[in-house]
């Protein structure tokens, strides 16, 4: 298969339709990014890597992060699903509040804001550095040691971490959180903000591509059940609000953030990583779900 032809027609005709959207305008620091870029790469499970555009230029993955503590959280704390968190669709906006009080402060799933909350507070309870952990953590899956976090993009996070904080006070009410909310927000804004390139982001998606292993470094990451949990999560919940779309369009598992990175996956074939800042009004990416919808239709191949 020529992957690179291929990305590389996708992105050219993606970019002539002049598609538009906003830039996350509500943590200030990303509505300063350069607007017009746009990158895909595209690995396969053979470890071969093929990109086009802006591919190796590093951005903020916001939400993309809670896939990797979602990760984590799996590999050894499984009893929170459930529990504390469940694996249900939301069909709400990332920051809704709503459904929390109806639902006893159990986040519907560990994609949206509220769930993100509850796993980085559960990895806070565990790990003595979380920061740290996670950031080491992300590293090991990615095979890539340059993966800085952005302190602009952290302090402006963090100076604007209202619904959050209000997130996370409502859950604790409900006795479902048992970290400080300052300690928590800090722990999750830090790993919003981290910065990695579409060339590193498909590095990292290739584990749930290619059933736990790295084809990157030695490391079996997890094993097939619990990816193929984390990829029906990915599919089901993903894009919060418009994973429905998302999967009749594009039909892989995938995760969004708000920097404009959309990760996704077709097991046993490849993983995908396409950035571009521009957001439709869901809060994801209009380039990065437009090349997806066209990728696997001129492929012809999908979960499905
Ligand atoms: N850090 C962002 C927030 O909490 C992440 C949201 C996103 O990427 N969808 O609002």
């Amino acid at each position: 298969m020529d992957y690179q032809s291929l990305i590389e027609e996708v992105h050219h005709e993606v970019e002539v339709m002049g598609l538009r959207g906003q830039l996350a305008n509500y943590i200030p620091e990303l509505s300063l990014v350069d607007p017009n870029q746009f990158g895909i790469c595209l690995v396969d499970c053979k470890g071969n890597i093929y990109g086009t555009g802006d591919y190796q230029k590093s951005f903020s993955i916001q939400s993309i992060s809670k896939v990797f503590t979602l990760t984590m959280a799996f590999s050894v704390m499984k009893d929170i699903f459930r529990k504390r968190v469940n694996v249900e669709p939301s069909g709400n906006p990332f920051n809704s509040l709503v459904q929390l009080e109806q639902e006893d402060g159990i986040p519907r799933n560990p994609f949206i804001n509220a769930g993100a909350l509850v796993i980085t507070d559960a990895i806070i309870s565990q790990y003595p550095d979380p920061e740290k952990a996670i950031h080491n953590f992300i590293r090991s899956i990615a095979c890539e040691v340059q993966i800085p976090v952005n302190p602009l993009v952290h302090q402006s996070e963090l100076a604007h971490s209202s619904r959050n904080r209000a997130l996370a006070n409502f859950m604790k009410s409900f006795g479902n959180i048992d970290n400080s909310i300052d300690r928590i927000i800090e722990v999750y804004t830090y790993h919003c903000s981290l910065e990695m390139s579409c060339e590193q982001l498909a590095k990292a998606f290739l584990i749930y591509a290619n059933d736990g292993h790295s084809v990157f470094c030695e490391d079996h990451i997890l094993d097939g059940s619990s990816i193929k949990r984390i990829n029906a999560l990915m599919l089901t919940c993903g894009f919060y609000d418009e994973a429905g779309d998302f999967a009749y369009k594009v039909g892989l598992p995938g995760k969004s953030g708000v920097g404009g990175g959309v990760g996704a996956v077709l097991p046993g074939r490849f993983s995908i990583a396409v950035w571009s800042p521009e957001l439709n009004t869901k809060g994801n990416s209009v380039k990065g779900i437009k090349a997806l919808e066209i990728l696997t239709d001129k492929l012809g191949v999908s979960l499905f």
